[in-house]
C-alpha cells in the first residue's frame, strides 16, 4: 500500500463580534476569529494538510478570499470538497492529528463533539481523528489569535499513476 503524508498550520485573529467555529463546533466566547469564510482555523490547518500529502497546493489557491463565493462559508463545506478531491486522487484518510492552540476559551469540553463533526464530514471512523488544545503559557499568540497545526496520513486505495 502507497501512502502520503501531509503538514498543515494556521491562524485567525481573536476580535470581538464574530462566532468562535473551531472544527465546526460554535463554541461560546466574547470573541471569534476573522477571516473571510468562517476562520475555522483547525479545519484550514487540516485541508491544508490534506492538500499537502496529495500535492495540490493549498486552501488559498483552491478557495482564494478574494472570491465572494467563500464569504462566511462553513470550513466544514470547503472540507468536504478538499475530502472528495483526495477520492478522486485516489487516496482515503488513514488518519488525521489536530493541535488546537488557544489561551481561551477551554476547549477539553468540546472536542468530542469535533470529532463527531469531522468524522462525520470525512466519512472515517472516529478513532481515525484526533483532536488535541494546547495553550502557548501566554507566550507566541498569548491570546490574541487561535492557531492550529494539523497533520494526516494518506492511503492510497487505488493507484491512478
Ligand atoms: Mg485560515
Amino acid at each position: 500500500m502507497s501512502f502520503r503524508i501531509g503538514h498543515g498550520y494556521d491562524v485567525h485573529t481573536l476580535v470581538p463580534g464574530r462566532r468562535l467555529v473551531l472544527c465546526g463546533v460554535e463554541i461560546p466566547f466574547e470573541k471569534g476569529l476573522l477571516g473571510h469564510s468562517d476562520a475555522d482555523a483547525p479545519v484550514h490547518a487540516l485541508m491544508d494538510a490534506i492538500l499537502g500529502a496529495l500535492a495540490l497546493g493549498d486552501i488559498g489557491k483552491l478557495f482564494p478570499d478574494n472570491d465572494d463565493t467563500y464569504k462566511n462559508i462553513s470550513s466544514m463545506t470547503l472540507l468536504r470538497n478538499v475530502s472528495l478531491m483526495m477520492r478522486e486522487e485516489g487516496f482515503t484518510l488513514g488518519n488525521a492529528d489536530i493541535t488546537i492552540i488557544a489561551e481561551e476559551p477551554k476547549l477539553a469540553g468540546y472536542i468530542g463533539n469535533m470529532r463527531d463533526k469531522l468524522s462525520e464530514t470525512l466519512n472515517v471512523p472516529i478513532n481515525r481523528i484526533s483532536v488535541k488544545a494546547t495553550t502557548e503559557e501566554h507566550l507566541g499568540l498569548a491570546g490574541n489569535g487561535i492557531g492550529a497545526h494539523a497533520v494526516c496520513l494518506l492511503e492510497e486505495i487505488f493507484p491512478l499513476r
